[in-house]
């Protein structure tokens, strides 16, 4: 499969980009789709400053409103796009799914679908829209990956690989993400605030004894020691791929924990408890309808923006505990990425960096015919070994720390 139609032209848009520049001798032409055509097209200069192309190739930017499912085929089709990398907004996955289900075409994600009136979703959240339109993707011969960013995404794929290589039963996995990096504003999110803050407004919820749990945001506080980041509080969190793991792995627990300062959590409780995070519309005295969290969005940075001054480093990853051959064992698979590294390479932080890598990587496995398997699938319901092996060799090293130490991880060589 060759051709490549990204969606969105944001952060994680522009890292998707330009890997996929570096590697277009696989990948082919390249086309950027979103709402605003100059932002797409000062994603395709930036690329041409970098020099990022792998081999001369055609790089082009699209208007598109990717709601419209007819206006999403049409552009499918005249570009010729065999795989679409979907990294809009979440709002826009049904529509972009659909739209590749009657062409043909590959699908992509990194985040779960949102409707842009819930705030709260039932558990497992697939269930309620991805995983409805399976059957018509079987029957459709269409590969549609679900959540291929990191968290979801790699995390998953680490939790397959320990699953099924270092554990003969896996009792508990905790996701834990750190961004200990620093970007030197009063206050800014590092991807869309709008989908940052509906992840902490809703129920959180956690994968217990083989059921779900719903906690309140900040309810639990734990500290971690990581490497390279060091101790580092995280709070349990509701996250995407709870709502996959939970159904395909057979594991009893899985939680996720999101590193947050004190900072950021003060700022958060001011806004939520004035009701500034509402998706919910209000009429100003002038009688004009406001929704507040869009307001909010307006007026903070946009994420982007924060990649020139970043510093410092992010650590994600999961830590597993069960058993092998009878004895208890712990095995934490990780990546660290430089905020200022991100930048040099691609003109980006971390956090849009370890988004968009893991898509490229995937949709190079799907050019390829590894993980063109002609279904939708989550992340760990694939086969991680080539996918964390692509990724050594893209900027995304995965580590593995266990009794045995810390190392970088050969999925190859260290398979059983
Ligand atoms: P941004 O807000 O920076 O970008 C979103 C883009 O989507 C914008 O370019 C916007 O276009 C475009 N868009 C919105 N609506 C439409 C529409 N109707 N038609 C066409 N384009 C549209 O977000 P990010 O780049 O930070 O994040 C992108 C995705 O990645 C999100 O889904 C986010 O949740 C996910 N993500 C996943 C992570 C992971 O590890 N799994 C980590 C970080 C993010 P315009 O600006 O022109 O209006």
């Amino acid at each position: 499969k060759r051709n490549v139609l990204i969606i969105g032209a944001g952060g994680v848009a522009h890292v998707v980009a330009h890997k996929c520049a570096q590697n277009n001798a696989l990948l082919g032409n390249i086309h950027i789709a979103s709402r605003t055509l100059a932002k797409c097209q000062a994603i395709i200069d930036s690329i041409e400053d970098k020099g990022s192309m792998q081999q001369p190739g055609q790089l082009k930017a699209h208007a598109l409103d990717a709601m419209d499912v007819e206006a999403t085929k049409f552009l499918i089709r005249a570009t010729r796009s065999q795989i679409v990398i979907n990294v809009g907004s979440p709002f826009l996955n049904m529509s972009v799914l659909a739209a590749c289900i009657d062409t043909g075409a590959a699908y992509l994600d990194t985040a779960i679908h949102e409707d842009p009136a819930k705030v709260c979703e039932t558990p497992p959240w697939y269930a309620n829209y991805e995983w409805k339109r399976r059957e018509a993707c079987k029957d459709a011969r269409v590969t549609a990956v679900l959540g291929v960013g990191f968290d979801p995404g790699v995390v998953n794929a680490y939790a397959r690989y320990a699953v099924d290589h270092c554990f003969d039963q896996v009792e508990s996995i905790d996701i834990i993400d750190i961004n200990a990096g620093s970007h030197g504003r009063y206050f800014a999110t590092n991807f869309d605030p709008e989908i940052n803050f509906r992840e902490f407004t809703s129920t959180v919820w956690s994968w217990e004894d083989n059921a779900w749990k719903a906690n309140a945001m900040f309810e639990h506080r734990k500290e971690w020691d990581l490497p390279v980041v060091g101790k580092s509080a995280a709070y349990l969190t509701g996250h995407d791929e709870l709502h996959s793991m939970s159904q395909t792995l057979g594991v009893p627990n899985i939680r996720f924990w999101m590193g947050f300062g004190e900072h950021y959590i003060n700022v958060f409780n001011v806004l939520k408890n004035l009701g500034l995070l509402s998706e919910k519309p209000v009429r100003t005295a002038r009688g004009q309808e406001v929704v507040p969290l869009e307001v909010v969005k307006a007026v903070l940075p946009d994420p982007a923006s924060l990649a020139p001054n970043y510093t410092g480093k992010t650590c994600i990853g999961d830590l597993i505990k069960g058993t092998r051959n009878g004895q208890a064992r712990e095995v934490l698979l990780y990546n660290v990425c430089d905020h200022e590294a991100c930048y040099r390479e691609v003109g980006s932080q971390a956090i849009s960096y370890t988004a968009g890598v893991p898509a490229v990587a995937a949709a190079m496995l799907i050019a390829d015919g590894t993980w063109d398997i002609g279904e939708m699938a989550n992340v760990e319901e694939l086969d991680p070994l080539p996918f964390i092996q692509l990724m050594n060799g893209m900027g995304l090293p995965t580590r593995i720390r266990d009794a045995a130490g810390d190392r970088l991880l050969d999925p190859e060589r260290e398979v059983g």
